[in-house]
């Protein structure tokens, strides 16, 4: 955005518990408001450090009054779990354009998210690299013409390994990513590859797209970020350095294209890329992510909840790397499946899939003492 300043003007900005930080970033573009919606921060927030240009809001209606505004055109939810989905969902019934970089919304509830859009002539734009190049290469054809999509995966720190070797890999491995900077959460995730599987559930709402049409491969350099086929055979991908800041300006300047701070392409030294299949025998996370795009209905939101729980309890050291799948794995297996849930479905699933997760970590660590 401050690459943009003519083009693109914050009006609110949120963030849980992080207040410093987001009265900084308040400090640099004067937003309306801003939003916090950890209640401990009511009590702990020097509001001498905010501008008084700006407002300071709390909780879920603080979100609500942001995403909802008749002046903001463009809603980015980056939120993580059931608090980013009400301010998705309160900003499409609004009708805004809603730029995605949260997966878990479109996982937990990607059938519900998409018709409520559709209801309300709004749009969702994705922010994930992978969907963005799909939606990107999309424009070269009509809906009709896609015959698949093909989603590049770097393949983590662990691409090449076995499962003898992974069982006993520390937080500190798991963590060392080859080519993306992120958080955590994700970075778990994409050692474990569960994050590929998050991403075809992904694809499969955002763009329409049944399982089988949804294909995985390995690209270690990361350089192109996924590939469309088209009915006649020919293949559209998106190609560039990896840099965040590329899909996120294109879902906000979309339709157009314009100047940014992202890096190119170096055509002068590029090198040899690779490409290879995924093993889905190590990283059985993958089909997962296929059994819940074929299922739909509660089990995006059970796996998204249980894999939250699970990448927590592996980063506390209560469980080992290959557990997380093992325990998403499980708790699927015995969730009672709900074809078309409402939204306190969803809720009601996610919260069980948690507690189920915390079970089978205890019953493990007693089996094993
Ligand atoms: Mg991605």
């Amino acid at each position: 955005m401050e690459s943009l300043p003519e083009r693109l003007k914050p009006l609110g900005l949120s963030a849980h518990g992080r207040w410093e930080t987001l009265f900084e970033q308040a400090e640099r573009c004067r937003p309306r408001w801003v939003t916090l919606t950890d209640p401990d921060c009511i009590s702990k927030v020097d509001r001498g450090r905010l501008s008084r240009s700006t407002q300071l809001l709390f909780g879920p209606d603080g979100v609500f009054r942001m995403v909802t505004d008749p002046d903001v055109d463009v809603v980015v939810t980056a939120m993580v779990g059931s608090a980013g989905l009400a301010g998705t969902l309160a900003a499409l019934e609004a009708g805004k354009t809603v730029a995605v970089a949260n997966k878990e919304t479109l996982v937990m509830a990607g059938p519900l998210v998409m018709d409520l859009a559709a209801r309300r002539g709004a749009s969702v734009l994705p922010i994930d690299s992978e969907h963005s190049a799909i939606f990107q290469a999309m424009a070269s054809g009509r809906a009709g013409e896609v015959e698949r999509v093909v989603l590049t995966a770097s393949g983590g720190p662990f691409r090449g390994k076995t499962a003898a070797e992974l069982a006993n890999v520390t937080v500190e491995e798991a963590l060392r990513h080859p080519t993306w900077r992120m958080g955590p959460k994700i970075t778990i995730d994409s050692a474990t590859l569960m994050n590929k599987a998050l991403e075809i559930i992904e694809a499969r709402w955002l763009f329409g797209l049944p399982p089988e049409r949804i294909e995985v491969i390995i690209h270690p350099e990361s350089m192109i970020h996924s590939f469309v086929e088209f009915t006649d055979g020919s293949v559209v991908a998106q190609l560039s350095p990896p840099d965040m800041r590329l899909p996120i300006q294109y879902a906000l300047t979309y339709p157009e294209r314009v100047s940014g701070p992202a890096r190119r392409l170096n055509w002068k030294e590029l090198g040899a890329w690779h490409f290879e299949q995924p093993d889905l025998g190590t990283f059985p996370a993958v089909q997962l992510g296929y059994e819940v795009a074929r299922r739909g209905g509660t089990c995006g939101a059970v796996l998204n909840a249980a894999n939250e729980e699970a990448v927590s309890r592996f980063l506390n050291g209560q469980i080992r790397f290959l557990d997380i799948s093992r325990a998403c794995q499980e708790v699927l297996a015995h969730h009672d499946y709900i074809a078309q849930p409402t939204l306190a479905n969803l809720a009601a699933a996610d919260r069980w899939a948690r507690q189920e997760v915390i079970r089978w970590t205890t019953t493990r660590q007693t089996q094993t003492r």
